[in-house]
Order: C-alpha cells, then sequence, then structure tokens
C-alpha cells in the first residue's frame, strides 16, 4: 500500500451532485469529498484520529491501541496514521483469527500493528486483555468516538461554507463525525444523521453526550439496508447508477446508504423546493473490497 503519500486536506472539493431527480424538485447538491484526503487513510477515520495522534505525542506515549472488525476503516486508519506519526499500533480484532485474514487486517499488518484478536463475546465487553495492556499506549474508543474524535471531525469542514447549505447530510456508526458536523453550523443549516446499523437507538444519546447544552442533529433509522455492513441489490444497483451519473464512487457500508437515502428522501419530498444540501463524502471505498469482484462498476 503507498505509504509515502501524506495526508492531504487541500485536496478535498466539492462537487456537484447532478441528477435529474434534483433538477425535477429543484434541489441543488453538493458532495464533500474528503475520501481525496489520502489513498488508504480515507475520509472521516483520519480527522477523528488527528487529536488523538497529537495527544499520544504531546504524553510521550509510544503508540496507539483501539477496536475494529476485520474490514474495518478505522483499524486500517489507524495503523496507516501511526505508522505515518512513528507511533506503534494494537489492534483489537472481533472475531477469532481467520485462516485467511481480509485484506484490510494484511495492510494493517503491512502497516506494523500488532493484531490481536478476541471472542466476539470479550470483543463486546471493551476492555483491554492483559497481554496487550500496556500504560505507554493511548486508547482509542472504537471508531474514534468521543469528544477528542468529533473535535478532530469538525475540522473535516475547514475550508467549506457549511452555512451556505440549508442540510447537511452524513452517514452515522457512532455518531462521532455527526456530533462534529453539527458543532460547526448555524441555526439555519439543519444536520441530518444517516443511521447505517439497524435499530442503534442509543445513538441518538451517544450524540447527545457530544454536544452538552448545543442544537441536536436528526438522525434517520431507516436506511440500514439490512443491518451494519449488509447490503441488498437495490443498494447496489443504485450505488451503479449513481455513480454513472455524477462520477462519484461510495461503499456500501456508509456513504450508499447516505445517498441512497439521500434519493429516497428527495423523492419524498422530505427537503423543500430550493434546498442546498451538502452531503459528506466520508471515506470508507477500501471496505469494497469485501464484496464479490464485478458487484460494482467502479
Ligand atoms: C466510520 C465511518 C463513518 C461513521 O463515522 P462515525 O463518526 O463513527 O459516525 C462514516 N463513513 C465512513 C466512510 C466511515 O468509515
Amino acid at each position: 500500500m503507498p505509504q509515502s503519500a501524506n495526508i492531504n486536506p487541500s485536496a478535498i472539493r466539492t462537487d456537484p451532485v447532478r441528477l435529474p431527480l434534483l433538477a425535477e424538485k429543484n434541489i441543488q447538491a453538493d458532495m464533500l469529498r474528503t475520501d481525496l484526503i489520502h489513498p488508504v487513510i480515507s475520509g472521516n477515520k483520519w480527522f477523528k484520529l488527528r487529536f488523538y495522534l497529537e495527544q499520544a505525542v504531546k504524553e510521550g506515549k509510544k503508540g496507539l491501541l483501539t477496536f475494529g472488525g476485520a474490514w474495518s476503516n478505522h483499524i486500517h486508519a489507524t495503523a496507516a496514521a501511526g505508522q505515518m506519526k512513528g507511533l506503534t499500533t494494537t489492534g483489537i480484532i472481533r472475531g477469532e483469527k481467520p485462516a485467511v485474514p481480509s485484506l484490510t487486517l494484511r495492510e494493517a499488518d503491512a502497516c506494523g500493528m500488532h493484531l490481536y484478536f478476541v471472542s466476539r463475546g470479550d470483543y463486546r465487553t471493551k476492555s483491554v486483555p492483559a497481554p496487550v495492556n500496556d500504560p505507554g499506549l493511548l486508547l482509542v474508543p472504537e471508531g474514534g468516538y468521543g469528544e477528542t474524535g468529533a473535535r478532530g471531525a469538525a475540522t473535516m469542514l475547514d475550508g467549506c461554507n457549511v452555512n451556505d447549505y440549508t442540510h447537511i447530510l452524513c452517514a452515522v456508526g457512532t455518531g462521532t463525525m455527526l456530533a462534529g458536523i453539527q458543532s460547526r453550523v448555524s441555526g439555519n443549516t439543519r444536520v441530518t444523521g444517516i443511521s447505517v446499523m439497524k435499530n442503534n437507538f442509543s445513538l441518538d444519546s451517544a450524540v447527545a453526550a457530544l454536544l452538552p447544552g448545543q442544537p441536536l442533529p436528526v438522525i434517520l433509522h431507516s436506511f440500514h439496508a439490512g443491518g451494519y455492513a449488509r447490503h441488498n441489490p437495490a443498494l447496489l444497483s443504485f450505488m451503479n447508477f449513481f455513480f454513472l451519473e455524477t462520477g462519484i464512487p461510495t461503499d456500501f457500508v456508509y456513504t450508499g446508504k447516505l445517498c441512497h437515502a439521500f434519493y429516497q428522501l428527495t423523492d419524498a419530498g422530505y427537503f423543500p423546493s430550493g434546498s442546498r444540501v451538502l452531503l459528506i463524502h466520508s471515506g470508507g471505498l477500501q471496505g469494497n473490497r469485501s464484496l464479490a469482484e464485478g458487484t460494482l462498476i467502479f
């Protein structure tokens, strides 16, 4: 994997999203392409990690320890970002060690990440197993959740005139990015998060905890396409359609569900005529490699 490239936030641009349905409904939409900052460390994961990396260096830690699954964008980005910063990385991975590790895990390993596999039951406790417990490591919560992650995610919007938009939409896993984005907008811009998990209603309080005393975003729970990292034919064919129409690739776990939700909401009249919508491309394209070859046209 190309380790030499630096993180380049100045590569972020907004691309117009042009679709016949949007013209018909008189909606204007742009996509904030944070997926373009680096070929490997995709989109929001680096932004969520940036202040954890700074904190580790400032506190004289030798590395980072965090959690994730076999195709986790967070594990992938932590391994690459740690290597770039000269910090060691340890990943506590959900599930027994597979005979053939995923591409994501092989690449994390190639970045020097120490992979420590735990059973799904043990993983759920989010406790650090004794063999990898080391005070020299900064513990980063799963997905970079927390005030530090949200503060970093807010900087995805640096250089973007957010208050030009009536609505901002992003995909939601832990809600860290959603909270960061909400913290950056004025009362005239409505922020909506599309949850990619099924019935993950604890999200609302997880996001509220990151925004004490502040206005809260809306979270929609009906666009998960079957659950976390699940997909269905409608989602996959929409992603191909969206790429053909706009030239923008999406991932099936997060940004594909975001764009599909946006399309269905537009069709249902969710956005008033004249709305200006900003969609956040939060990266994650590496995860598409878990799909059978030929599923996507990009
Ligand atoms: C992790 C991830 C998200 C979700 O971010 P949270 O801050 O956990 O809500 C969205 N999009 C992509 C591409 C991601 O990798």
